[in-house]
């Protein structure tokens, strides 16, 4: 069996989505075929077209195209409409679904880690498309609290009222200091770095973590950052005998299960990633 699929994007040269989706594939006996499309806003209607008309079974969407790609959808499912965003496209027969996989790919990924939503206290650091996609998932999931603290207040209300429309869930908004953060990491069960802080190209990064220090013993630091694979923030946290997740686990299980999407078919998509995740280990 040969699969043809793609991603668009922009900027989209160093992305992981081939060599997620390809490996995956292969792990499947199914030989794929995987463009990468520097796609604009202004030229996303152009590779619709080329969507429909040249035998691709599915394409990602990344930034900053997860919202524009929704007028040219024919369908969109529930877990898109969550979001507002879509990630991952279906076609068939000429026609697009749009999905989100963002969401429930973390999900996974920090389920096999031992950590579940329900019932929790999720605290998020950054308000951006990724903490959307995530948060509404969370509550969604049955978490009992998000707070939502943000450089911009403004966009972190923004993200609390869109949770509360999406979800019913009242999450809170925090300002991005040193108070907020020591505050909200007394009662987390989970908290999550939505920021580049700490990101490999990113020059900046988190410039005191000892609010960490006031966690509870058996709470959970993520960041959703996979390059670097431990950043200083997971190092703190790991130090301190915390139990932390990094991104690369959710991004591999958002691409399986887009992949599950595009083939139709019940994947075991444990089995999928731990393969991806070890390829990309030979890697490094
Ligand atoms: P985004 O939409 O651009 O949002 C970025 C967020 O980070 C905003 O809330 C922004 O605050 C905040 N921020 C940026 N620079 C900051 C700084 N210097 N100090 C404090 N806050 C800062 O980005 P995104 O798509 O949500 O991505 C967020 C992170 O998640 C990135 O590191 C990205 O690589 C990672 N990510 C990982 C995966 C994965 O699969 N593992 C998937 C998607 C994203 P303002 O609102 O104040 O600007």
């Amino acid at each position: 069996m040969r699969c043809k699929l793609a991603v668009i994007g922009s900027p989209i040269k160093h992305t992981l989505s081939p060599f997620i989706h390809k490996n995956a594939l292969l792990r499947l006996g199914i030989e794929c075929d995987y463009e990468v499309h520097e796609v604009k806003k202004d030229n996303v209607f152009e590779f619709v077209k080329y969507a429909k008309n040249s035998g691709i079974c599915g394409f990602n969407i990344t930034m900053p195209l997860k919202c524009d790609i929704i007028k040219y959808l024919d369908e969109i499912d529930p877990s898109a409409e969550l979001c507002g965003a879509v990630n991952t496209v279906a076609v068939k027969s000429g026609r697009l679904k749009g999905y989100n996989t963002d969401g429930e790919g973390y999900k996974k990924s920090v389920e096999e880690k031992g950590f579940c939503f329900d019932n929790k206290n999720i605290v998020f650091i950054g308000a951006g498309g990724a903490a959307l996609s995530v948060s509404v998932c969370a509550a969604k999931a049955g978490a009992k609290q998000i707070t939502v603290i943000n450089r911009s207040l403004e966009r972190a209300k923004e993200l609390c009222g869109f949770i509360k429309e999406k979800t019913g869930l009242s999450a809170v908004a925090a300002g991005f200091d040193e108070k907020n953060l020591n505050k909200s990491a007394q009662t987390a069960d989970l908290l999550i770095n939505a920021t580049p802080l700490g990101m490999s190209s990113v020059s900046e990064d988190f410039e005191d973590l000892s609010f960490l220090n006031n966690l509870k013993k058996d709470a959970f630091v993520s960041d959703f950052i996979y390059n670097p694979f431990k950043t200083k923030l997971l190092s703190y946290a790991e130090n301190r005998g915390l139990k932390t997740v990094n991104g690369l686990g959710m991004l591999i299980y958002q691409g399986v299960i887009a992949d599950g999407i595009y083939l139709e078919k019940d994947l075991d998509f444990k089995a999928l990633k731990d393969f991806v995740e070890n390829e990309y280990k030979k890697l490094r």
